[in-house]
């Protein structure tokens, strides 16, 4: 008797990190969905925290909010932009997760005297998180990320239960290698030998690749292809060229072109039928390649040394800039090194600005710069989270007259807690998994500009918080020109704010960008680029 129905593909990385092992795991599973075959794309990541929520963003990037409020990786994030479906809790199991699960079970007696090991105990644990979304019966493709790269030590218990999985009968499933070739410039040679290596590592382990998809900087020939297959054991038609790509976008169709899908659907003896026309994808393709303006945006926050720390904003102005066939230029602006005295010569030149997430007081105080030089000189703003709480507390101090006004997660004595903590974080001391998370409403009142963006009375959207607007001052804000025009309907917690006599100053507390995606980009983002362009001429 099979498992289930739906067929799994595993895909590892060799030589290198950083291939883009996310980005050739959507493009194959939009290709795989254009084809009318229902996907999910699942990431293991092989760390030991339970979830990157108490992550640094300089360690591995933005972390991604699920709408069911899981707190996971970046890689989720492109699977959902790419796909244009949800993703949930069971799409990230980290190390961390399949230990804390195992020696729960341990401690609850579930192993029955036995000597609790990595085989067959964590394996076992490994391979129910990758059935499990198999086993929920909707959909026909599981792809699996193995995050890492093979060869390290953390990720041996993932490529292990890969193996037992390979050889379960019941189990449908093949396995995706991502290597690099690299190119030697003095002798203008592409080298396979790093390929030919990782491979027989994989094999070491006891896991054969079927399918090779080779990162590279230059074109693979015939005889590259060949010897490529000879040394691996794999077939000629299942080694893959993935050129660097000008944009992430343009990923899938060159997997198209090269027919990764097909090799896929051969393997598991499925129909190839038509190619299927990925029409939708080529025209925001085509837009994003011939824009007809450039729009100057200022991203104001303090982890851009790494910009993946900001990858879901990135996208989803991207996403929005297509639709108004609007290049952007982004100036990563450093929030630390802004003040005062030089917010007006270092954002001046810009067309729109955006405030960013954020925790904690480092690079505060430039962001609320930022905020009032974007509403003193009506330049467009949109505040994200800790975004918004700043335009907040600008503007109580500056226009409201509130001085040193202030949120509590810096400043708990302040006389103004004008964001304060949220009255169900008041007990909470954990750090993992305790903030406010995940999809939540938020009423809309009309007229406002908010109203105008959504076109809707009731929304819902992601949220990743502890601290909120104190309704206690909503009368004396209103009352100077700042209006809350999202409310949660049920906690009655302030979700967004406005200032009507600007040209287009929104804050959200809650996040935008994790739910736009390359065929319904948000609206919050269109709107605002809307108003760039608007001012701008
Ligand atoms: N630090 C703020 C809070 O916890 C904002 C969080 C964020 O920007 N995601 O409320």
């Amino acid at each position: 008797m099979p498992d289930s129905n739906t067929k799994y593909i595993f895909v590892t990385g060799g030589v290198t990190s950083s291939l883009g092992k996310g980005i050739i795991s959507a493009s194959l599973a939009k290709l795989l969905q254009a084809r009318g075959h229902s996907v999910t794309i699942q990431k293991l990541d092989p760390y030991i925290n339970v979830d990157p929520g108490t992550l640094n963003p300089y360690e591995h990037g933005e972390c991604f909010v699920t709408e069911d409020g899981a707190e996971t990786d970046l890689d989720l994030g492109h699977y959902e932009r790419y796909l244009d479906t949800n993703t949930s809790q069971a799409n990230n199991v980290t190390t961390g997760k399949i230990y804390q699960h195992v020696i729960n079970q341990e401690r609850a007696g579930a192993y029955l005297g036995k000597t609790v090991q990595v085989v067959p105990h964590i394996t076992d644990e490994i391979k129910r998180r990758i059935r499990l979304l198999g086993h929920t019966g909707k959909y026909d493709f599981v792809i699996t990320e193995i995050g890492g790269t093979v060869g390290d030590i953390e990720s041996l218990p993932y490529i292990e239960a890969v193996r037992q999985l390979k050889w379960d009968p019941d189990f449908s499933c093949i396995v995706i290698h991502l290597t690099l070739v690299p190119y030697l410039a003095a002798s203008g040679e592409l080298k396979t030998k790093p390929t030919q290596h990782s491979v027989k590592q994989l094999l070491e382990s006891g896991v054969q690749a079927d399918v090779l998809v080779l990162r590279t900087e230059h074109s693979i020939n015939e005889d590259i292809r060949r010897k490529v297959a000879l040394f691996c054991n794999i077939s000629t038609d299942a080694v893959i060229e993935s050129k660097n790509a000008s944009t992430i976008y343009e990923v899938p169709v060159m997997m198209q072109e090269e027919g990764l899908d097909q090799v896929v659907l051969r393997k598991f003896n499925m129909p190839i039928g038509e190619e299927p026309n990925i029409t939708q994808w080529k025209e925001f393709l085509h837009r994003l390649k011939n824009p007809k303006r450039t729009l100057k945006i200022g991203l104001i926050g303090k982890y851009i040394e790494l910009k993946d720390s900001y990858i879901s904003i990135h996208e989803s102005l991207i996403h929005a800039g297509a639709v108004s066939e609007s290049a952007l230029d982004i100036k990563w602006i450093h929030s630390e090194l802004l003040n005062d005295e030089n917010v007006a010569e270092k954002l001046g030149e810009l067309d729109g600005i955006l405030v960013a997430p954020g925790f904690g007081e480092r690079g505060i105080e430039g962001k609320i710069a930022a905020v009032k030089y974007a509403r003193e000189n009506k330049v467009p703003f949109l505040g994200i989270c800790l975004g918004m709480q700043c335009a907040v507390i600008e503007f109580s101090r500056n226009v409201v007259g509130l001085k040193g006004a202030h949120t509590t997660e810096i400043n708990d004595k302040t006389e103004f807690p004008v964001i304060f903590l949220m009255e169900d974080q008041k007990d909470v001391t954990n750090k993992g998994g305790t903030m406010r998370l995940g999809a939540y409403e938020c009423a809309i009142e009309h007229p406002s500009k908010a109203y105008d963006t959504y076109k809707k009375d009731l929304i819902t959207e992601r949220h990743r918080h502890r601290y909120e607007f104190n309704n206690k001052f909503l009368k004396d804000f209103a009352a100077a020109g700042m209006k809350a025009t999202g409310i949660n309907p049920t906690g009655k917690m302030v979700e967004i704010v406005e200032i009507e006599d600007h040209p287009w100053f929104v804050g959200v507390q809650f996040h935008p960008e994790y739910s736009s995606t390359v065929l319904n980009p948000h609206p919050l983002f269109v709107e605002f680029l809307e108003a760039t362009i608007k001012e701008k001429v």
